[in-house]
């Protein structure tokens, strides 16, 4: 999956992404991530992105011109590296799908895992960065198909839900994770957190490990598993509990929870 990163900043972002996990999917070609520097396509020769927003107000806005611009010559390359890749053979390339490109907005809709998901089938992603007071308005209605925010509160860029985004999405594209497995099991998976997990030593600080994890007997290591899952959803965050799909047994166990905890 190739994501490119529209920015001001593409040093923060590359020192970023390119560390960890994601730095070594890349190197074993998995992902390719690649910051583009909106300044390049500055029309000024001071080269300068930004201008006073019309009718007043505080701070500064990114003209629309030098982000249009940046996108165009990004979705040629885009169009001739599917084209490319098809004539080698690794893989059709549908050259008529539109690229998704996200513009990183408080206004946008919260990010979340099963977003991460959806994008995480995307062949490529274009995620636009804003700074200052934002985007020129026209050129986001021109080029934007997806607003994404990370949270409500406000940043001072893009760059830092950029790569939040990239993160969570990366590390579900197979083989980003050394097993594909660890992906699966995890927050949010079903609408429930994960359970509690433990490593050695088997006590520490005088707590031991759930006597289950030692036994060996995976069916009820699974069990205790699940029962933990519903049982620590309906304590941190009950709110995921609606969209879950839980047995009756669990039902009553997480409104036992939940009575507890008022
Ligand atoms: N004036 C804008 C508003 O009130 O909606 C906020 C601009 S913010 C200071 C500058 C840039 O940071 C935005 O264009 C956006 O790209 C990014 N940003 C800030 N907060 C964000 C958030 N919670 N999620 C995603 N992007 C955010």
């Amino acid at each position: 999956m190739d994501f490119y990163i529209m920015t001001l900043f593409p040093d923060m972002v590359m020192e970023g992404l390119n560390t960890s996990i994601t730095g070594r999917a890349v190197s074993k070609g998995l992902l390719s991530v690649e910051a583009v520097n909106i300044r390049d396509y500055a029309f000024n020769k001071h080269n300068s992105v930004d201008d006073y927003p019309y009718g007043g107000g505080a701070g500064m806005l990114m003209q629309a011109e030098p982000v249009y611009q940046c996108y165009k010559s990004l979705k040629e390359r885009i169009r001739l590296k599917r084209l490319k890749k098809e004539q080698d053979g690794a893989g059709k390339s549908d050259n008529q799908k539109k690229t998704r490109v996200v513009y990183l907005s408080p206004q946008g809709q919260t990010f979340h895992q099963s977003m991460a998901e959806e994008f995480a089938k995307e062949e490529e992603l274009i995620l636009l960065c804003g700074h200052y007071e934002g985007i020129d308005e026209r050129v986001l209605e021109e080029i934007v198909t997806d607003y994404v925010s990370i949270g409500d509160y406000v940043l001072t860029g893009g760059e830092l839900p950029a790569m939040v985004m990239v993160d969570a999405i990366a590390r579900l594209v197979p083989g980003v994770l050394h097993n594909d497995v660890s992906a699966e099991f995890e927050s949010f998976q079903d609408n429930l957190l994960e359970y509690p997990q433990y490593s050695r030593p088997e006590v520490w600080h005088e707590k031991r490990v759930p006597e289950v994890l030692l036994s060996g007997h995976h069916a009820n290591i699974e069990k205790w598993r699940r029962e933990q899952s519903v049982i620590r959803t309906a304590k941190k965050r009950p709110d995921l509990l609606e969209k879950a799909l839980l047995t009756e047994a669990e039902i009553l166990l997480a409104e036992s929870v939940k009575e507890e905890n008022i």
